[in-house]
Formats: C-alpha cells, sequence, structure tokens
C-alpha cells in the first residue's frame, strides 16, 4: 500500500474545522495523538517551531517547505494549514486572544479572523469579539489550550460568553 501522500498509519486523522486557527488544530492533533509540542516538530523534520506558533509567534514566518512536511504528518495538505493564518497581507496581533462566544456555540473552535488586527466584532453575530472572560476577566490561554472549551480560572463555558 502506498501511504506517502498520507497521514502516518499510526496516527489519528483530525479534520480542521472552517476558519480554524493554527494555534487551535495543532492543539487538537496533539491531544488526539498524545504528542508534545516538540514530538510533533521532530516527526514533521522541523524542529522546535510548533511552541512558537501556537502562540502565533510567527516571526519568522513559516515556509512552504515546512507546512509541507507538517501536511505529510497531519495528513492534510499545506494549503489548509496556510488558511489557518491571515491571508497575505492582513495584519495579526497575537495577543490578547480573542473570541466570539455564539460562533464557539456554532463550531467549537478559535477562528483566525479573530486576531486579525482590523476585526474587532463578529459579522455574523453582531457581537464585540471578548479579550476576556466576562465574568472573572482572566485572559484566555492561547488556542492550543483550549481543551475544556471554559475558562480556565471560572469554568464559564466559553460557547456561552458574552457581554
Ligand atoms: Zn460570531
Ligand atoms: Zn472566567
Amino acid at each position: 500500500m502506498i501511504v506517502d501522500a498520507g497521514i502516518q498509519p499510526w496516527l489519528f486523522e483530525v479534520e480542521p474545522y472552517e476558519g480554524e486557527s493554527l494555534s487551535h488544530y495543532l492543539g487538537r492533533f496533539k491531544r488526539r495523538n498524545h504528542l508534545t509540542p516538540g514530538g510533533l516538530g521532530n516527526m514533521a523534520g522541523i524542529g522546535a517551531v510548533i511552541a512558537r506558533w501556537e502562540k502565533f509567534h510567527l516571526t519568522p514566518y513559516p515556509t512552504k517547505t515546512q507546512f509541507e512536511a507538517l501536511g505529510r504528518v497531519l495528513g492534510i495538505f499545506p494549503e489548509r494549514l496556510w488558511g489557518m493564518l491571515p491571508p497575505h497581507g492582513e495584519g495579526m496581533q497575537c495577543e490578547p486572544i480573542r473570541l466570539c462566544g455564539a460562533c464557539y456555540g456554532e463550531n467549537p473552535c478559535h477562528r483566525i479572523e479573530w486576531q486579525y488586527k482590523s476585526v474587532w466584532k463578529c459579522d455574523r453575530h453582531k457581537l464585540k469579539l471578548l479579550a476576556k472572560c466576562p465574568h472573572c476577566e482572566a485572559k484566555f490561554k492561547v488556542p492550543a489550550l483550549w481543551e475544556d472549551g471554559c475558562c480556565h480560572r471560572c469554568r464559564l463555558p466559553l460557547n456561552g460568553m458574552m457581554r
């Protein structure tokens, strides 16, 4: 059987959500496969970059070669990885991490568009993006760590967060 174009047979595939950010997707893939950031980077042969990408620290920016190698491990096309980052020319900010709770209720993921510099509200729900928990005011963790779907301090569910 030819497997060179697909995922390694011992890994579980994780389907990306529409609009999902790179950080959130990498976190889900790692947890599903019990991988550390370093372990995933080693499997892809791209070294210690995963932990930085999970924080949206993108200088130096990921290269075509790196995303091709990572895509082979993840079992997805590199184009999908590029889609998890802002399109060329769109500025992004890595903090604060932002959220539309109504979007999260529909698709439980952090959306990359929430980190665009030009975006401060959700166009679909007409809600201002949250930059912290409206109940306890804790800042959101990096999306790679959004395992429980709730505020890490007060446990308020992300999908109910509104102001
Ligand atoms: Zn929304
Ligand atoms: Zn909270």
